[in-house]
């Protein structure tokens, strides 16, 4: 297992592809650096005993301890200690983890690539089982490119003006291909080593061309990583906290006529399977999202739960239906990720799949609630998390002390504890690093609309009708 130093050395070799504040510039750029803490602390933590339950796993193939974001879930245990794990690191970080997606990405393309093989007789699993040997031989970092910019939502992709609005073979060689297309929102692409590309929709037979799934370094030829950082938390050095380490950079990853080697292709024109991979890799972020939403939801409750202590408030009866509403949230999707591991079934290829109903309706009444956690934090709080005097003011010398005795509610409690708690809460009710958190709560791993897609194409709901019309006694039709 590497260790966060030599995965900001490598970083720091490879071709500089990425474009942020109007440059163009490698991986060692400071605010790169900072972004990828998260990431960092998945390599610390592996290496620190107190985490290693969570942080490392077996790998099925060597044997060997490997980082657990790197592993094929083999059991119902392996989902279990994959969503405790993604709870507890998103509680250390106060936010997204952003190491899940490289996870479900391979654990996605480890059923597929097997499925296509058993109904198409390609040899895609073989290939890729050499890929996952590298991927965890090499402990690599990669990021998920499954969100195309998708052009005019009425339209396949087939049927777009552009061809580019969905990611596509554009020629076909003998040792590869050349694809191009956009995808959007890429999390952390620009302190990946390497990028998994794969299609985030179901196919039509005539769409052969845009059923293409790969991975290559991020670093490659033709690949432009146009980036913003989404975040950054601004304090004066003293007033810094745990929190305020965490950053994240999302880019908009361009293909521009890039190749892709034979060996790096794990799907290639069969349609059916496209669209497979595309709900397969869903399924298993949405699972992830059962571990990492409650664990962001735990950030969010212990505000609250901190700033009516402090105000004095925490008795009072609203504040209590207040927390019960939000502890009640966090709990029920991070139960559902339970079940959902707890009857996982295995594919052909021998990995462990999440059941698709617990995990979506998990992730849906997760991605439901998101805004409504916020009221309520905002409620309790009051004003001044929009108006909070900043750390320039906190540290002045001739108004410090007006900041501090104004800000203070309780004797008891020393007035710095006041003004950090506060802060907190106004960095997630007005701060850039709230507004990131509560988007990709309602969007990343799927809009609200495609877990209801995914929930009811799954569920057995005739099942239900036969139910009612036995209750009512109603015979035929
Ligand atoms: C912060 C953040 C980070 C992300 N990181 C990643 C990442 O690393 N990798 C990655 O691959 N993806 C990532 N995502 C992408 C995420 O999965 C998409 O945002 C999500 O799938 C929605 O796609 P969209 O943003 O293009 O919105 P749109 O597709 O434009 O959807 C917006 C709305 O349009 C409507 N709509 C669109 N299509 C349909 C349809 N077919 N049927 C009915 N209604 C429809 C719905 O109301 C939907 O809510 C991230 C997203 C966010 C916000």
């Amino acid at each position: 297992m590497r260790t966060s130093k030599e995965y900001l050395d490598k970083l720091s070799k490879m071709r500089p592809n990425i474009y942020i504040d109007g440059k163009c510039v490698g991986r060692d750029h400071p605010k790169i650096i900072h972004a990828s803490n998260a990431i960092q602390l998945t390599f610390d933590k592996a290496n620190d005993p107190e985490f290693s339950k969570w942080l490392t796993a077996t790998s099925h193939r060597s044997g060997k301890p490997i980082n657990r974001f790197n592993h094929i879930h083999q059991s119902p245990e392996d989902l279990l200690l994959k969503q405790e794990m993604t709870r507890k690191l998103c509680n250390l970080m106060g936010g997204c983890i952003q190491r899940c997606m490289g996870a479900d990405s391979m654990n996605g393309l480890s059923v597929i690539t097997k499925n296509c093989d058993l109904k198409y007789g390609t040899d895609y699993h073989e290939r890729w089982l050499k890929y996952l040997d590298y991927f965890q031989e090499n402990d690599l970092i990669c990021a998920a490119s499954q969100t195309d910019s998708k052009g005019d939502r009425r339209k396949r992709p087939a049927e777009q003006e552009d061809p580019d609005m969905y990611l596509h073979v554009v020629e076909r060689r003998e040792d590869g291909v050349v694809v191009s297309g956009a995808k959007l929102h890429n999390t952390m692409a620009p302190y990946a080593d390497e990028l998994i590309a794969f299609p985030t929709r179901a196919l039509g037979k005539n769409e052969t061309d845009y059923a293409i799934a790969f991975a290559i370094p991020a670093d490659t030829e033709g690949v432009y990583l146009i980036s913003r950082q989404a975040f950054s938390i601004e304090r004066e050095e003293n007033m810094k906290a745990p929190y305020t380490e965490l950053g994240d950079i999302e880019s908009m990853t361009v293909f521009d006529r890039v190749f892709v080697p034979n060996e790096r292709i794990f799907l290639n024109g069969e349609t059916d399977m496209g669209g497979q991979l595309a709900l397969m890799f869903a399924l298993y972020h949405r699972h992830s999202y059962c571990g990492c939403k409650p664990g962001v939801g735990d950030v969010i409750t212990g505000t609250t739960a901190l700033i009516a202590e402090y105000n004095g408030t925490d008795k009072m009866d609203h504040t209590k239906d207040v927390l019960a509403d939000m502890i009640s949230v966090a709990e029920l999707v991070y139960a559902a990720g339970i079940a959902s591991s707890v009857t996982s079934s295995k594919a052909p290829s021998g990995t462990q799949v999440p059941n698709v109903i617990y995990a979506n309706v998990g992730r849906r009444h997760a991605g439901h609630n998101m805004y409504h956690e916020y009221e309520h934090l905002c409620d309790i709080a009051g004003g001044l998390p929009a108006t909070l005097p900043l750390t320039p003011e906190y540290n002045n010398p001739d108004i410090g002390d007006f900041v501090r005795k104004y800000t203070k509610r309780r004797v008891d409690i020393p007035e710095e504890n006041h003004y950090r708690a506060y802060h907190l809460a106004s960095d997630i009710l007005t701060g850039e690093f709230g507004a990131a958190i509560l988007i990709a709560g309602v969007h990343g791993g799927g809009s609200p609309i495609m877990e209801d897609i995914a929930i009811l194409g799954s569920y057995d709901l005739q099942g239900k009708k036969k139910l009612a019309k036995y209750l009512a006694g109603i015979n035929g039709d």
